[in-house]
């Protein structure tokens, strides 16, 4: 039996999203900018995808999102867009300290380009500390840019009450919303954000289209240029099939995010109480309540993550040590150290990410030969303390009467 509790690293198209986008490769080919017939029908699709993404975060317009090739262009587009638009405004940005690779490596851009850019700390649990927000407000701040959760320890920041302050100071908010949106709905005209970056995979669509939203008034400067496309907020010619099934996965998601979000909850608690109970020297990394409903991230004493995703492969269970795209670096996760972990207790972390398809059985799968792996792992490891050795020693005689 297979299991794939990497969710966060991909999720794969709903079916329903592959069907209808079948007709936009080879039937409804056609080019939105073109004057005729085809064309004219492309045009009409790409008007009717903008609206279900605009009602997909209840925005009033259509025309406050910008489709994009994903979500690494929307943070570029968010952040470098709206740098360059304000910068006779101020030259300062801030970020959180455990914001996602695209966000950290956009904000080194900036300050390698003149900018300046302050890091939000965040709290044992990951949340961003307001306090320390409004202390490190200038009169030169023209952004904040902080993600809805932690796509590493599932941690939900207080977004609106990090909007409020925003707006208070008249500061542009940004929030990078994948990891949060295919299971916690986004109103905007509840919590007034500026610009938010969406993705189609995250929610079931294809990979390699997005959006920007950018709320009514709110300007960015471009960062594609060429032919206009996007009312020239994004050259190119448009991703019709891509953005048909983006516009699919959106409406499907925004139908069956509570129930889906519920049923992943549970799943989610199940997978974390099995944890905790059974195996000794766990814990749970991230806000035990304030987490995403697919989210359970550990940590085990004196075992190292990479260790136990490839026990964990053997047995055909896929999860992941933390964010995908920052898996191959030997560096402990940024997120972790900033949540002040030691280095050795960032390196035996675990992410398991649930999604649509997850089953009751493979929970009940990786819950029961987790601990075997763990307890096999720490027998092999000089650090493990002699105090749960003898532990596990313990069990072995009571299991087999010794
Ligand atoms: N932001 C977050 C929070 C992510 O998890 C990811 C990766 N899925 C990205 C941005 C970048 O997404 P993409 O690689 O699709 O551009």
């Amino acid at each position: 039996m297979k299991v794939y509790l990497d969710y966060q690293a991909a999720k794969p198209v709903d079916t329903r999203v592959v069907d209808a986008m079948v007709p936009y490769f080879n039937d409804k080919f056609a080019n939105p900018a073109s004057l005729h017939k085809p064309g004219d029908n492309a045009t009409e699709i790409l008007q009717d995808s903008r609206k279900i993404i605009a009602d997909f975060i209840n925005a009033p317009q259509p025309s406050s999102i910008v489709f994009t090739s994903g979500a690494t262009e929307s943070n570029n587009l968010a952040l470098i867009g709206a740098a360059l638009k304000n910068e006779r405004k101020g030259n300062h940005i801030i970020i959180s300290e455990i914001e996602h690779i695209s966000i950290r490596n956009i904000s080194k851009y900036l300050e390698r380009n003149g900018f300046k850019v302050s890091r939000i700390p965040v709290d044992q649990y990951g949340m961003v500390k307001l306090e320390k927000l409004k202390h490190l407000i200038t009169d030169e701040t023209i952004l904040i840019s902080i993600s809805t959760a932690s796509n590493e320890v599932g941690t939900l920041q207080p977004i609106k009450e990090i909007s409020d302050i925003a707006l208070d100071h008249q500061i542009l908010f940004h929030t990078d919303a994948l990891a949060s949106e295919s299971v916690i709905p986004i109103d905007v005209q509840k919590t007034p954000i500026d610009l938010i970056t969406l993705s189609s995979n995250d929610i079931y669509g294809p990979k390699g289209v997005g959006a920007l939203y950018l709320k009514k008034g709110v300007r960015v400067n471009p960062i594609i240029i060429g032919g206009g496309q996007e009312k020239g907020m994004r050259s190119g010619s448009e991703n019709i099939s891509g953005i048909v099934g983006f516009s699919k996965a959106a409406e499907i998601m925004k139908n069956e995010m509570e129930d889906e979000a519920q049923y992943l909850e549970r799943l989610r608690d199940r997978l974390i109480k099995g944890v905790l109970e059974s195996i000794p020297n766990s814990y749970l990394n991230g806000h035990p309540t304030k987490r995403l409903p697919n989210n359970a991230h550990f940590r085990f004493d004196y075992i190292e993550g990479e260790s136990l995703i490839l026990s964990l492969k053997d047995q055909n269970i896929a999860a992941a040590t933390g964010s995908a795209c920052s898996s191959k670096t030997l560096e402990p996760s940024h997120t972790l150290i900033a949540m002040g972990l030691l280095h050795e207790e960032a390196h035996g972390s675990l992410l398991f990410s649930l999604g649509r398809y997850t089953k009751e059985n493979e929970i009940e799968k990786t819950l029961e030969v987790l601990p075997d792996i763990v307890k096999r792992l720490r027998l092999l490891s000089p650090l493990t303390s002699q105090e749960l050795l003898n532990y596990y020693k313990e069990i072995e005689k009571t299991n087999y009467g010794g």
